[in-house]
């Protein structure tokens, strides 16, 4: 059997090759691709080249016709933190799928079976695939944030990408109500369509109880800590290349705050996260997602760098 897939050879090309699969490892399964979706952080290897097929927001459907979507960090299931649940925190946590092993950019993938969250049949693969980063991600970046409040009045989402849109959805899903600000007047029409309230001015000090910081830049940073009321939570979810820092300032010194950082989610709330997706899941598809074909990959990307794609899915010809 022979499968297409794409090599990121650095710089931003893109090459697609087609191998002869050989038989799955002990311990793995093989997948039919039916939709992959693009992270931002896919751009990053799209520069940097990759040494394994990236693509890490992965659904498709087993040899048995079981749908499934890909959950990244391939954890132990042994130690303590992973027989808790809380599998986002594995002590062993060796390798995450896209990155150190072969991802979804491909017509297959092999991962290991217990990465694979089976889909209920209610819905559809082309929203389930969001319940790994974009709502996964914001929905326990979130409950994480909410264990340091006894309520929160209204929270600030500072970037309205993907995951920031993700935030904003969620929110609005767990009964918070959000601020959103982007300097990309479309992604923040996009966040106000899915019900934030554009932030007023953010010149202030001291405005929000919760502030999530989903850009990574500098300038979002600095805002979050300088708008974050005393007492409050600011999530710093943002990714850069940059290191987090706190600000040497009178003000800092004196703010008495949570700085919470999250990574992915749980397997212990996948099932709260599929009641969140059938909240809103279908719109928020519908709001973000632009859907190609694998040898469309090149030219999503370039969309998708370029800002006119929100989440770019790579989605197959059987599941159209
Ligand atoms: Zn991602
Ligand atoms: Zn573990």
């Amino acid at each position: 059997m022979t499968s297409m897939r794409a090599r990121f050879q650095g710089q931003g090309e893109i090459a697609f090759e087609k191998v002869t699969l050989g038989p799955v490892a002990d311990g793995d399964v093989r997948l039919r691709v039916d939709v992959c979706a693009l992270c931002g952080s896919d751009k990053r290897l799209l520069q940097s080249g990759s040494a394994v097929v990236p693509g890490h927001e992965i659904g498709g459907t087993l040899p048995d016709g079981t749908r499934g979507i890909v959950y990244i960090p391939v954890f132990c299931g042994t130690c303590v933190r992973c027989q808790a649940g809380r599998t986002n925190q594995c002590l062993n946590l060796s390798q995450l799928v896209g990155w150190q092993r072969d991802g979804g950019f491909a017509e297959h993938v092999d991962v290991p079976a217990r990465c694979v969250i089976p889909v209920p049949d209610d819905i559809p693969l082309s929203v389930a695939v969001l319940a790994l980063d974009t709502v996964g991600t914001a929905a326990h970046a979130l409950r994480l944030a909410l264990r340091t409040q006894d309520s929160v009045d209204r929270a600030l989402v500072v970037g309205a990408g993907p995951l920031g849109l993700g935030v904003v959805a969620v929110a609005q899903a767990m009964g918070i109500a959000v601020d959103a600000f982007d300097p990309h007047a479309a992604r923040l029409s996009t966040a106000v369509t899915f019900g934030a309230t554009p932030a007023q001015s953010l010149d202030d000090e001291n405005l929000y109880d919760m502030v999530v910081e989903v850009s990574g830049a500098a300038a979002a940073r600095e805002t979050a800590q300088r708008v974050v009321r005393p007492g409050g939570t600011i999530v710093a979810l943002g990714e850069s290349n940059e290191p987090y820092t706190m600000p040497a300032t009178p003000r800092w010194r004196r703010t008495d705050c949570y700085t919470v950082r999250s990574f992915y989610f749980p397997m212990n709330e996948v099932d709260a996260n599929w009641d969140l997706l059938r909240v809103m899941g279908a719109q928020l598809r519908d709001l973000i997602v632009e859907p190609l074909t694998l040898p469309q990959l090149p030219d999503a990307f370039e969309r998708f760098v370029a800002g006119d794609y929100v989440k770019p899915c790579i989605v197959s010809e059987d599941a159209r």
